[in-house]
């Protein structure tokens, strides 16, 4: 746990100690500025040090274009402090604080050798490196202003004054990290418009669930479309989860944005899974055919056991309306019909999501219409600046989000600091 130091007086106080608040601070201490990180919990970097479970991926190797399109809408916001600060440069700054890297599959570029709480443990020590103070246990309550410019941050009690604060407080899932939804508060308190908080990177639930014994059953290499309104909306290739409550994995955190704004739209939500993916209808009937011939003396779920995992094969049987128990050979036409649709669309509805907490990502925060995307300052409030995921600003996983954070925050801490050298009270003068 921290001190408070004798530093009531700074430059510039970055409000969070995580991912975009380290960078933030560590990039405008590096520029000469005096630098106060208040952080609220025992130690910073907590959220950073359980991400990609527990592996950390911090960014992805992807292409600037197909880079900004995971962020959807965003795209436009994070593309100047993207193109300052990519996916190039910070695995350049990680390698020169020590944490060697390595890319994987889907280009999610990992540190080698070490684990996520090492990588939050190296970047503190570069951000107090660089001169900043990082003080814990302390949370901002507000964000003091006068006349249209900043003045300082309060702490309950205690009051900080400053030329500048960068707000860097994230979201509002995961609470136990520290992100509770502060910033919002505070960035709210300064007449920011708030898009309001709700979970991105979530597992759905379904009126199937607990159809099956499946909890925890994973599916790999399918593939599932998301269905608005009995639309298809969108489409992923990948590994899910059958979870107690509905559906989980890769795939469905990456469709989960969609289905939580249109189930807040109170559309129809559906995931229709292809769990055969690699084989067209014909093949699928080909394949059955040549099954049966062999094996048609079987019962027919012990024939379905070489086409699906074992816990699904209930579920399918049931579903499709077909006997288990009596003999493969027994398959009548209709039935193969409509096994090969089963397989071809296992379909979900989708009555709700995880809650909040639960979430990789909040979707919502401080409106990027608000905000200089250059430079992160609002445009409100003169010295205010924002980093990370307080703002209104989501992706896919990949690495998306963290590089997000970093991106933005050097950002704001660089303009932040840069901004001090035109305030005649500055020490650079
Ligand atoms: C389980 C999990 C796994 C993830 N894995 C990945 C991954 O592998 N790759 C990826 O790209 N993204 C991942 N993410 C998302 C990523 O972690 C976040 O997008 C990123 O941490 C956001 O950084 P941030 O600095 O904006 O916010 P945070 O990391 O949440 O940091 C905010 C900090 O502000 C502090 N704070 C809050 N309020 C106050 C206050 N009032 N006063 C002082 N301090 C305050 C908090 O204590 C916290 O330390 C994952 C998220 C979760 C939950």
């Amino acid at each position: 746990m921290c001190d408070y130091g004798p530093m009531d007086t700074c430059d510039i106080i970055v409000i969070g100690g995580g991912a975009a608040g380290l960078m933030a601070a560590g990039q405008a201490a590096r520029s000469g500025a005096r630098v106060l990180a208040l952080e609220k919990m025992d130690y910073p970097g907590r959220k950073l040090g359980i991400t990609g479970k527990g592996r950390c991926n911090l960014t992805n190797t992807a292409a600037h274009a197909a880079f900004l399109k995971r962020f959807g809408s965003g795209a436009r916001f994070l593309l100047p402090s993207l193109e300052a600060f990519d996916n190039r440069s910070l695995m350049d700054f990680f390698s020169g604080i020590g944490i060697g890297l390595v890319a994987e599959r889907g280009g999610r570029v990992f540190p080698a050798g070490v684990r996520a709480p090492r990588v939050a443990r190296a970047l503190r020590a570069w951000c107090e490196g660089c001169g900043a103070r990082i003080v814990c246990g302390c949370p901002a309550t507000e964000i003091m202003h006068e006349g249209g410019r900043v003045t300082g941050v309060r702490c309950g009690q205690r009051a900080f004054s400053c030329r500048a604060v960068i707000a860097a407080t994230g979201g509002a899932s995961y609470p136990r990290t520290g992100s509770t939804g502060d910033g919002y508060r505070l960035a709210g308190a300064l007449g920011h418009t708030i898009v309001p908080a709700r979970p991105a990177l979530i597992g759905l639930v379904t009126r199937e669930r607990g159809l099956c014994a499946c909890d925890g059953l994973s599916l790999r290499n399918c593939r599932a479309r998301l269905l608005i309104s009995g639309r298809e909306r969108a489409e992923e290739f990948g590994e899910l989860q059958i979870a107690g409550y509905g559906l989980n994995g890769p795939v469905i955190l990456t469709l989960s944005g969609m289905a939580v704004d249109a189930l807040l739209a109170r559309k129809k939500v559906q995931v229709s899974i292809d769990l055969k993916p690699a084989l067209s209808r014909e093949k699928l009937h080909a394949r059955l055919k040549r099954d049966i011939g062999s094996r048609g003396a079987e019962k027919l779920g012990s024939l379905l056991r070489g086409l699906l995992p074992r816990e699904l094969v209930g579920v399918c049987c049931t579903q499709a309306g077909l006997k288990p128990g009596s003999p493969a050979s027994a398959l009548k036409q209709p039935e193969t019909e409509r096994l090969i649709d089963w397989l071809k669309n296992f379909t979900h509805t989708v009555t709700g999501h995880r809650p909040l907490d639960e979430a990789i990502i909040t979707a919502g925060g401080v409106s990027t219409a608000e905000v200089d995307p250059n430079t992160m300052e609002s445009k409100l409030v003169r010295g205010v600046y924002f980093a990370g995921e307080i703002l209104d600003l989501q992706a896919d996983t990949g690495g998306y989000n963290l590089q997000a954070a970093f991106s933005t925050g050097h950002a704001a801490g660089l303009a932040a600091a840069e901004a001090l050298y035109g305030d005649s009270n500055s020490r650079f003068l």
